[in-house]
């Protein structure tokens, strides 16, 4: 007998194709884009928010407003490019007046999201705020693990808050921004461990030399 390996012919077009005419739950009467998320296939973190605002449903694009000028701040000042990662949210449609998703909407719109992170494979997941952390990792609070990485069933996720949380405050702008750099490192240690523990080494005898 043959062995029948399972090939998928899943790819993210597809998806992004069957997310833009969804008609899953209740938000699909109400839209006027969905968001089914961009990024590259070779992507090493997923950016996952919450649902898509008014200027995502106007363009069809996730972070486009003032939240993602702030992601796009922190994402620049860690050295991360915007082209590289792939961001999504955990619904695809915009909730009226941005209300917080409900649970029909979350399930409706989770295999989209499980297709999305099996076909990128991510390195890490970042999860962006409550909405984020309570659908993938039944967390209660962000602020009990935020800046933390957590492994769950053999994938990383780190944890931080929503940009928008930081629009009005600046102290989360900075909040933000630690944890993203601190993703960028992990993700340079994580593509080349021998040179960046070699680098380390040299940090600390330089450390001594100054001292
Ligand atoms: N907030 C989100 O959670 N996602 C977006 O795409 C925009 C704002």
């Amino acid at each position: 007998m043959e062995a029948t390996a399972s090939i998928s012919n899943d790819t993210l077009e597809k998806i992004a194709s069957e997310v833009i005419e969804c008609p899953l739950c209740k938000l699909s009467r109400s839209r006027k884009n969905a968001v089914p998320g961009e990024g590259q296939i070779s992507a090493k973190v997923i950016f996952i928010g919450e649902a898509p605002g008014k200027n995502e449903d106007e363009k069809g694009r996730p972070f486009v407003g003032v939240a993602g000028r702030i992601l796009d701040g922190a994402l620049q000042k860690a050295g991360i490019e915007r082209s590289q990662v792939f961001i999504t949210n955990i619904i695809k449609c915009r909730p009226p007046g941005n209300r917080v998703p409900e649970d029909d909407e979350r399930s409706a719109c989770r295999p989209y999201l499980d297709r999305q992170i099996s076909l990128i494979a991510p390195r890490i997941i970042c999860l962006l705020g409550a909405t984020a952390y309570s659908s993938i990792l039944g967390g209660k609070s962000i602020k009990e693990n935020r800046g933390k990485i957590i492994k769950r069933n053999g994938q990383e996720y780190l944890i931080t808050i929503h940009p928008a949380a930081a629009i009005y405050n600046k102290n989360l702008r900075h909040v933000l921004e630690e944890d993203l750099s601190n993703l960028s490192k992990k993700i340079k240690k994580m593509e080349n461990p021998e040179r960046n523990s070699l680098l380390d080494y040299m940090d600390g005898q330089n450390d001594r030399i100054s001292c």
